[in-house]
């Protein structure tokens, strides 16, 4: 199953390619820009932007610059 092996062992192609999810579906770290917003794996200073993660809960605009793996 390629596809468990490649979330077991996240590499730097998957977590650049990996589309972003909603920005609700993030954890508050992957919100805060602290992990990886695709493997959850925490962040330093050569993170890469993946760009903006897009939600909104009622009248709250919930979008977020998010970071991957560099
Ligand atoms: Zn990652």
């Amino acid at each position: 199953m390629t596809t468990v092996v490649e979330l077991a062992r996240p590499g730097r192609k998957h977590c650049q390619s990996t589309p972003i999810p909603p920005a609700r579906d993030l954890t508050w770290e992957q919100y805060a820009g602290r992990t990886c917003v695709v493997c959850g794996r925490r962040l330093t200073s050569d993170a890469v932007s993946r760009g903006w993660a897009r939600g909104r809960q009622g009248v709250h605009v919930l979008d977020v610059e998010v970071w991957a793996c560099p």
